[in-house]
């Protein structure tokens, strides 16, 4: 159970404008947290606002009041001003300011003295916020929303649209409660949500049996050109603007692309490469068992996240970002067997 101190109840029952953020990209544990939190505090008579760094991609659009998210990119002065005004300011599903976007990064540094309270489930949180809920053995941050708002006495307050969005968050997070990361009270939280009337089905069809005939043909091509190392137990894809461009790529086609490399029977570590329009690349990474991506991650492509996903970035371009790949591995994998010798 969660400890909530008794300064952040108070705060939250008197506030009347707070704010909730999610990270740049956000996927469906950001999403789902943040929907779910934001009908609680309207529940709680505040007006509150979900702000989104960029766009939300389009297999996520279905979700409850998507199309009220501010997006920051094409509103910051606006936005500005509701932080500005906002008691309490929310961040989900990330650990430091960066991750919310250069620009907002830079805004919210300014707004130091605001309460910002994190709730977050990734590894090594930064100190930015005056209430930090920070736990990585958890899930997704949609499991801890559930258990703040359980532990604030409110779990009858939890609607069938709240339990709808959650549960959408810790079933992706947990890739459908396959990943090391899902526990028993993860199910026991998913049960409580089916409870509450969800239709779990078609959450599911609705995030993994909506593809359009474009992202499938570019999972076929992605699979294609799929490589496996053996000697490193490793699988790499990489995806140039030139193919993304010929399957009308939009933002959120290539979701799920990456663990297909680890479906491989000998693989451990799967990766995908994706060349951005403008500069640089987007790197995904996944892991079976102890191999740590987030290491990876950090040490090479300025990335982070957890033991078996994380990401990461380069502003090289992708030839170059796969030499650097294929150079760093195989001394990354030797110290790992040296330190685990
Ligand atoms: P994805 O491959 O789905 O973009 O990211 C997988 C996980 O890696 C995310 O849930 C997040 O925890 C982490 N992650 C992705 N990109 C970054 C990044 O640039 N920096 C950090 N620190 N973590 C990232
Ligand atoms: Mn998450």
């Amino acid at each position: 159970m969660i400890q909530i101190p008794e300064q952040l109840k108070e705060l939250i029952e008197k506030s009347k404008l707070s704010a909730i953020i999610v990270h740049r990209n956000p996927d469906g544990d950001a999403l789902g947290s943040a929907l779910a939190l934001q009908s609680f505090l309207q529940k709680k008579g505040h007006k509150t606002h979900v702000i989104s760094p960029n766009e939300i991609p389009g297999y996520l659009k279905w979700l409850p009041e998507t199309e009220e998210i501010l997006i920051y990119e094409t509103n910051p002065e606006k936005i500005q001003n509701i932080l500005k005004d906002s008691e309490i300011i929310f961040t989900l599903d990330f650990n430091d300011l960066s991750r919310s976007g250069k620009d907002l990064e830079k805004f919210l540094k300014k707004l130091k003295a605001k309460t910002f309270v994190m709730i977050d489930h990734h590894l090594e949180p930064s100190d930015y916020a005056r209430f930090m809920f920070s736990d990585s053995s958890k899930s997704s941050t949609s499991e801890m929303v559930y258990d703040f708002i359980v532990t604030l006495g409110h779990k009858n307050d939890i609607d069938r649209k709240m339990a709808t969005t959650l549960y959408t968050g810790i079933m992706t997070d947990t890739g459908s409660f396959k990943f090391p990361n899902t526990t028993s009270q993860t199910m026991r939280i998913a049960a409580d949500l089916m409870d509450k009337g969800i239709n779990h089905n078609e959450i599911q069809t609705k995030i993994f049996d909506s593809f359009s005939l474009d992202k499938l043909h570019l999972l076929g091509e992605a699979l294609n050109k799929l490589v496996f190392l053996p000697q490193y137990k490793t699988a790499y894809i990489a995806l140039g603007k030139d193919e993304l461009k010929k399957h009308h790529y939009q933002k959120g086609d290539t979701e799920g692309f990456v663990n297909y490399g680890l479906a491989l029977k000998d693989a451990d570590f799967a990766v995908m490469f994706l060349e951005n329009e403008n500069e640089g690349v987007r790197i995904s990474f996944r892991s079976k068992g102890n191999f740590p991506a987030n290491e990876f991650a950090k040490k090479y492509f300025n990335g982070g996240g957890h033991l078996n996903a994380a990401g990461g970035k380069t502003s090289k371009s992708l030839e170059e970002t796969i030499r650097l790949f294929l150079e760093k591995l195989p001394e990354f994998i030797n110290r790992l067997q040296l330190e685990n010798a």
